[in-house]
C-alpha cells in the first residue's frame, strides 16, 4: 500500500481517538526508524519508552520467533519453562520476591490496587483509600483513570471510582495532611514521566516511605515508565534507596511486545489468595519469551550502566543547549535515559522541526521534550538528536 492508503484506510476504520503523525512506519533497525517512503529517523521516543533494545535486536527476535513457533499461549492454568525462566529474572532485577504478569501498564497498576485494597480491607473495613498525585499518570482504565492526577483525562467520564484522593506531587506537607489509618496505599511515580520528566528529592520519597510505616499503608512505584534501566539503575527506586512495597513494570519490560505486571516482597506473597486476581493472557509464553530476552540482554550487554553513562553524556549536552538558549530552554531535567527538556511555548514546533531533521522526539505536558531513546543509543545518536534539537530552538 502507498502511504496515502494507509492513511486513508486507517482513518476510515480506526476510532479517531489518536493524534497521529503524518508518517507511516515500515520497520526499523538500532535506533533507526524508516517509513514507507524509505526515510530514515533517529529514534529519540522509543515507542514511548518501550523499545528498550531498539528495533530488531537479534537476540529478542529471535527468542520471540522461537517461542511462536513452539507455543505462544496455554493459560496459566499450566507451568512452562519459559514462565519460570521469566519470573526469577523479573524478581531479580526489581529486587522483589514475587511476581505478577500482566499485559499492559494500567493493568499493572490495577492489580497493585487491588492488592492494596485487600490488604488495607482485611485489616479494617474502611481502610481502602488509595494517594495518588497531581500530574501523575497511571492509565485510562476505571481505576487508573480515578488515579491519574490530571483532570484531561477525566471529563466525560464521571463519577470516578470512590476511594481514590490526589495530592501535589513531591509536597510532602500535603500528603501528611492526608494521610490517616483509612489509607492502604500511595501510588507514586519515582519520575513523572507523562506529566513532563517530574524527579523529586530523595528525601521526599524517603519522608513518603516513612509516612507508609507510620500508618501501615503500601507504597506502589508505578515505575512502567521509569522502570528495566531506563533510569540507570535496574528500577528507578534504587536510586533513592527507598524500596516500595509493590512495583509496577510494563513498558519497557518486553522491549516492544506487551507484557506489564508487578512485583511485591515475600510478606504481600498471600494477599491474594488462588482465584482472587488473574487474567487469560497475561505472562504467556511469548510474552515471557520477550521479557526473558530483554532482561537477560540488558545484563548480559551490561546496559544498566551504559544508560547511566550515556544518560550523563545526553544531559550534559542537553545543559549546553540550555546555556546557549537561556530564554528558550526554562529547564533540563531528568535521569538516565529518561530526559525532559521544557521550552519556553508551546513544545510542538521543536517536534516538527525534529521530525523534517529525521528525529524522532515527544512532547509531554504541552511544552516538555522527552527523550527516551532505546537504552541502546549510541553517543554518535546522541549527538545527532542533540543537532537536531539545537536547529529547533535557533529557529524557535
Ligand atoms: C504508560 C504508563 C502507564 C499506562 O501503561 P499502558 O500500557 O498504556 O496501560 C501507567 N503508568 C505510567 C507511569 C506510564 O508511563
Amino acid at each position: 500500500m502507498d502511504k496515502k492508503t494507509v492513511v486513508e484506510q486507517t482513518e476510515k476504520y480506526y476510532l479517531p481517538v489518536f493524534g497521529r503523525y503524518d508518517m507511516v512506519l515500515d520497520h526499523g533497525q538500532g535506533c533507526k526508524i524508516y517509513d514507507n517512503e524509505g526515510n530514515e529517523y533517529i529514534d529519540a521516543f522509543a515507542g514511548i519508552a518501550v523499545n528498550s533494545l531498539g528495533y530488531n535486536h537479534p537476540v529478542l527476535v529471535k527468542a520471540v520467533a522461537e517461542q511462536a513457533a513452539k507455543i505462544m499461549h496455554c493459560s496459566n492454568l499450566y507451568y512452562t519453562e519459559i514462565q519460570a525462566k521469566a519470573v526469577r529474572l523479573v524478581a531479580e532485577a526489581t529486587g522483589m520476591d514475587r511476581v505478577f504478569f500482566a499485559n499492559c501498564g494500567a493493568e499493572g497498576n490495577e492489580g497493585a490496587m487491588k492488592l492494596a485494597r485487600k490488604y488495607g480491607v482485611s485489616k479494617s473495613p474502611t481502610k481502602y483509600k488509595i494517594i495518588s498525585a497531581d500530574e501523575s499518570f497511571h492509565g485510562r482504565t476505571f481505576d487508573t483513570l480515578a488515579a491519574t492526577g490530571h483532570d484531561y483525562y477525566h471529563v466525560g467520564y464521571g463519577p470516578l471510582s470512590p476511594g481514590h484522593v490526589l495530592v501535589p506531587y513531591a509536597d510532602i506537607k500535603a500528603l501528611e495532611a492526608v494521610m490517616d489509618e483509612d489509607v492502604c496505599a500511595v501510588l507514586l511515580e519515582p519520575i513523572q514521566g507523562e506529566g513532563g520528566v517530574h524527579v523529586p528529592s530523595d528525601e521526599y520519597l524517603q519522608q513518603v516511605r516513612t509516612l507508609c510505616d507510620k500508618y501501615d499503608a503500601l507504597l506502589i512505584f508505578d515505575e512502567v515508565q521509569t522502570g528495566v534501566a531506563r533510569t540507570g539503575k535496574w528500577f528507578a527506586y534504587m536510586h533513592s534507596g527507598v524500596k516500595p512495597d509493590v512495583i509496577t513494570f510494563a513498558k519497557g519490560i518486553g522491549g516492544g511486545f506487551p507484557v506489564a505486571g508487578f512485583a511485591v516482597p515475600e510478606r504481600l506473597a498471600h494477599v491474594f489468595k488462588p482465584g482472587d486476581h488473574g487474567g487469560t493472557f497475561g505472562g504467556n509464553p511469548l510474552a515471557c519469551a520477550a521479557v526473558y530476552a530483554t532482561l537477560a540482554t540488558i545484563r548480559s550487554e551490561n546496559l544498566v550502566d551504559k544508560v547511566a553513562e550515556k544518560g550523563a553524556y545526553f544531559m550534559e549536552e542537553l545543559l549546553k543547549l540550555q546555556a546557549k538558549y537561556p530564554a528558550k530552554v526554562k529547564d533540563v531535567r531528568g535521569r538516565g535515559l529518561i530526559l525532559g527538556v521544557e521550552v519556553a511555548g508551546e513544545g510542538k514546533p521543536v517536534v516538527e522541526s525534529c521530525l523534517a531533521n529525521h528525529v524522532v522526539v515527544n512532547c509531554t505536558a504541552g511544552n516538555v521534550i522527552r527523550l527516551v531513546p532505546p537504552l541502546i543509543i549510541s553517543k554518535e545518536e546522541i549527538d545527532t538528536i542533540v543537532a537536531a534539537l539545537d536547529k529547533a530552538l535557533a529557529a524557535l
